[in-house]
This record gives structure tokens, C-alpha cells and sequence, in this order.
């Protein structure tokens, strides 16, 4: 079964009169959209949902399910390590697809799933989070860490004992 995300952007609230699709752009009256029990409205119109459960069916045919050896391309994390937090292992992969090009890109873990949805599949946004998250590390790492500066005034005590034993 395919597991279908709705993030924060994918859904709209309220009543509008109608929506552009996040997908195809074409502004569309509410009929074209699928209406959640939450009333929220998916962001996707059905044109494009269909088309796209289309293409994941033929993906799926075209790239069986991995098999128990198999890990998450992006976490390293085997079937069991996920299956171990409640999914069942055959819901463990989602197939992950390029939405352009409508190919199959590989099979994934849920988590890294969300992740590549969240970056937008976009990788200049990719790169960019992988350096903001670098750039914090650098900095903790030189300046903020009280750990360091405890340790570099015992360094510095240490080696003035060492000059008073005259060593
Ligand atoms: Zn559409
Ligand atoms: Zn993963």
C-alpha cells in the first residue's frame, strides 16, 4: 500500500472558491480536489493524483520490493532497525520517485522519505541544510563549548606546575 504524506504545504483550510494545484499550477474549482474528513483540501488536484498513483502502480511493477538485505540508501538502516518501531516489514521501503521525470529513483525508509519531501527533492536546498548543520558544528566547536575552554585552563595550569618543578 502506498503511504500517502500530507505535509503542512499539501493541504489547504477553510473554503476557498477554488486552489491551484500545487503540481500541475492550473487554478481549479474545490470539485477537482480531494476534501480529507478533517475538511482540510489536499493541495493536488485529482488529474494529478491520479496520474501520479498511476505512475507509482507501473514504478512498483517495473522495481520489485527489496528483499531482507536491504538498507535505506540515505540512514544505513537495515529492515529490521525500522520494523522495530512498529511498521510492519512489508511497509518498511516507500518507492521514491523523481516527480519530473516520473522514474524511479530507489526505495527508501519513511523517515528519509519525509525528509526528501520536506527538501522539496530539491538538492540546492539539500546542500544548503547539509551546510547549515555543518556551520553549527564549526562553531560549537570553536567557541561555544565551555567544555573546551574548562579544559584548555587545566592544560595551561598543568604546564605552569610543569615550570615550577623546573622540568
Ligand atoms: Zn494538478
Ligand atoms: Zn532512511
Amino acid at each position: 500500500m502506498q503511504i500517502t504524506l500530507f505535509q503542512d504545504d499539501d493541504i489547504v483550510s477553510g473554503i476557498p472558491e477554488g486552489i491551484e494545484c500545487k503540481d500541475c499550477g492550473v487554478f481549479q474549482p474545490i470539485s477537482q480536489f480531494q476534501v480529507m474528513q478533517s475538511g482540510e483540501i489536499k493541495r493536488k488536484c485529482r488529474t494529478c493524483s491520479r496520474d501520479q498513483a498511476q505512475t507509482v502502480a507501473r514504478l512498483r511493477k517495473e522495481n520489485p520490493y527489496p528483499d531482507e538485505h536491504y538498507c535505506c540508501p540515505i540512514c544505513d538502516r537495515h529492515m529490521d532497525e525500522i520494523a522495530r518501531h512498529g511498521q510492519q516489514k512489508l511497509q518498511v521501503w516507500v518507492l521514491d520517485h523523481c516527480h519530473d521525470t516520473e522514474t524511479f529513483r530507489g526505495w527508501v525508509c519513511f523517515n528519509c522519505n519525509t525528509g526528501l519531501g520536506g527538501f522539496k527533492d530539491n538538492l540546492t536546498i539539500t546542500q544548503n541544510a547539509v551546510e547549515y548543520l555543518h556551520q553549527h558544528k564549526l562553531r560549537i566547536g570553536n567557541h561555544e563549548t565551555s567544555d573546551t575552554g574548562h579544559r584548555d585552563k587545566q592544560q595551561s595550569q598543568s604546564d605552569m606546575d610543569c615550570c615550577d618543578t623546573g622540568c
